[in-house]
């Protein structure tokens, strides 16, 4: 089976890879692969969080790719480092309302056997002494984080040494098992997966309606650097009713993130957002404005008409879908790749994918 995949972030990257084990032929087509929302993101990984309240079909995808993350990272290790770290989350309330939803959430991972551990101010203060006074926190020690650009080197690596091919072009039309290039080149396929963010559903040449819209949402995110790194740990500052992610690398970077904005396919920095973010964090950690600038960055996150994932076949005969991750693509990265290498191999995907068939959404898919 020759499949080709359009879209070289972390989705159509991963999607690609786990393919290419299986024994698919694979021809990845991205302008510049891996410098969109993957490029961007932070890199959290905790399956629970404020934004899953609730046992749901989306839950049940995090925490299915929580599980294979760490055979995920290990069999990509074999090809390059992944920059995957399963050293613990740490939530951090920082005002009594913030303090209430870590009750909620400790109670709400204990009824899903999620090991998590309640800890002091005193405590908070131990793992994280850059931190302000606390008034406590919750620890998934089984949590962690990835560098997503160090994870997407890591894929192209393998992508090209198991065979695959990398087509540095954008992708204009897809008709008659053929993806048409910008340079007019035509690459004919067995079958097509379509995962190019939230630029999916402007390929032309399917028919109309067949694959729905993908939204942007642009995130503004900010990275620091100091030496030896400021925090110990991957952490969520909560305070005044939103949480602020603090993700530090082992080389010093801290990555501090992120906004959320509605505003079309506007991909700029602004001072207003590197102010907001820089502002909210110095809330939190009083050092923070002497670390070395780095870098400010805005991604946009793809948003499906339900803010779902899309993962499995269209209507259209050998067409797949792998978009619509919003805020999770790199968190489910592996179960996704997975779903679609079963797919493309006509075996039956894990259980937790199935209610992400692109099918659900009726016509429009
Ligand atoms: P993208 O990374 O956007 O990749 C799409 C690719 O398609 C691009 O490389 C583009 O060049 C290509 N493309 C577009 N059009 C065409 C075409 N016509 N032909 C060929 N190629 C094309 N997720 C987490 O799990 N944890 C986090 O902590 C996290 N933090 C985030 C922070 C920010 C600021 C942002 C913006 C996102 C964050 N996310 C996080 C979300 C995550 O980054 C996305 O869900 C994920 O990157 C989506 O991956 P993707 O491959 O679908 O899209």
């Amino acid at each position: 089976m020759n499949t080709v995949v359009v879209g070289g972030g972390v989705i159509g990257l991963a999607t690609a890879w786990r393919a290419l084990r299986h024994g698919v032929t694979v021809t990845v087509i991205d302008p510049a692969p891996a410098t969109k929302a993957s490029h961007a993101s932070a890199g959290m990984l905790p399956p629970s969080s404020e934004q899953i309240d609730g046992v749901n079909d989306l839950l049940r995808l995090c925490l299915a790719s929580r599980d294979l993350y760490p055979s995920f990272a290990a069999e990509l290790e074999e090809f390059a480092p992944t920059g995957f770290r399963r050293d613990g989350v740490l939530d951090a309330a920082f005002d009594e309302d913030a303090l209430r939803k870590l009750d909620h959430q400790q109670s709400f991972r204990e009824s899903l056997g999620i090991r998590s551990e309640r800890l002091t101010p005193e405590e908070c203060a131990k793992l994280q002494p850059a931190f302000a006074p606390t008034l406590g926190g919750l620890l998934g020690p089984d949590d962690g984080a990835v560098d997503p650009r160090i994870l997407s080197a890591a894929l192209l690596t393998a992508i090209e040494a198991l065979g695959g091919t990398v087509i540095r072009r954008q992708a204009i039309r897809v008709a008659h098992h053929t993806v048409t290039l910008d340079n007019g080149d035509a690459v004919p396929f067995d079958r097509v997966v379509l995962a190019a963010g939230c630029w999916t559903h402007h390929i032309g040449g399917l028919p109309e309606d067949a694959i729905p819209e993908i939204r942007p949402v642009k995130g503004q995110i900010l990275r620091l650097h100091s030496e030896p790194p400021l925090l110990g740990v991957t952490a969520r500052a909560l305070s005044k009713g939103a949480s602020l992610y603090l993700v530090p690398r082992l080389d010093g970077e801290l990555v501090i993130g992120a906004t959320y904005e509605d505003r079309g396919y506007d991909e700029t920095v602004t001072a207003d957002g590197a102010g907001d973010l820089l502002a909210r964090a110095a809330e939190v950690i009083p050092g923070v404005g002497a670390l070395r600038f780095a870098e400010i960055s805005a991604g946009l996150r793809p948003a499906s008409p339900d803010e779902l994932p899309l993962i499995g076949p269209t209507a259209v005969p050998d067409v797949y879908l792998a978009t619509g991750h919003f805020r999770m693509g790199v968190q489910l990265a592996p179960i996704t790749a997975d779903a679609m290498a079963a797919y493309l191999t006509d075996t039956t995907p894990h259980t937790s994918a199935l209610p992400f068939t692109p099918l659900r959404l009726g016509r429009a898919a």
